[in-house]
């Protein structure tokens, strides 16, 4: 089952994974009161199952709640690759300064998990792995040994992230990595991973799939569907 976004954020929110303040609203009323209680400048995010949101005008900046209201407005019941938006995510606004890339997911062909680790975040993923290779880390991971600080920081190294992000960015692949392995997930994904212009990494944009098989583990799972 593949989660919202709003549902992958609170998720990484439960785990310590960093986010951003996020509240999700189906009315542009509710978009307006959620800015409001957020205050200054937020991105109005249209929840579609699907990624590419933002070329196609599902993501919004608004200054403020009254922008907030007309940006949920022409967001919502806008249709994106064939899927109509119903609902929308208020969340504060980053000030970014660089985009980048992280996932975790089963490979199955390998009967093993795959990190891919890459500095050049914020695009599609295809397109940095087709035209600069070398900016897309991939590395196996035995899912008896985990990932490590140690290792989390070899696989950001091969990511190519810079030196004043690396161990922030360790931290959040260690926490990525619990997050998955105790939610049951078979893929989690951040595309951005930001660098904010006063140096903090946050999750911007986040998705997760669960193993449908492992549902009744978890009671939190089940209240999404
Ligand atoms: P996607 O296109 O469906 O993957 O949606 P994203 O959530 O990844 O948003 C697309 C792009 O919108 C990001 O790569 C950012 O450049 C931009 N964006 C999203 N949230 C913010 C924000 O809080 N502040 C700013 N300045 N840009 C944002
Ligand atoms: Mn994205």
């Amino acid at each position: 089952m593949d989660l919202f976004e709003y549902q992958a954020r609170d998720l990484f929110e439960a785990h310590g994974v960093p986010v951003l303040k996020g509240a999700v609203a189906t009315t542009a009323d509710q978009a307006r009161t959620a800015a409001a209680s957020m205050g200054g400048k937020v991105v109005v995010k249209a929840q579609v199952k699907v990624g590419g949101r933002g070329k196609a005008g599902g993501v919004k900046l608004a200054e403020n709640p009254d922008d907030a209201f007309a940006k949920a407005e022409a967001i919502l019941g806008m249709d994106i690759k064939g899927h109509t938006v119903h609902k929308v995510m208020i969340a504060q606004a980053a000030p970014i300064e660089s985009e980048y890339y992280l996932a975790i997911l089963l490979d199955r062909a390998n009967r093993s998990f795959l990190v891919m680790a890459s500095v050049s975040g914020g695009m599609d993923i295809e397109e940095v792995a087709h035209k600069t290779p070398e900016k897309l880390a991939k590395v196996n991971i035995d899912p008896n040994v985990g990932i490590s600080q140690a290792t989390a920081l070899d696989i950001v190294r091969k990511g190519g992230f810079p030196a004043d992000v690396e161990a922030q960015v360790a931290d959040v692949l260690v926490t990525l990595w619990k997050t998955f392995v105790s939610e049951d997930a078979t893929l989690v994904e951040v595309n951005p991973l930001v660098k904010t212009s006063d140096g903090r990494i946050i999750a911007l944009d986040g998705k997760v799939t669960l193993d449908d098989n492992a549902e009744f583990r978890h009671e939190v799972a089940s209240s999404f569907s």
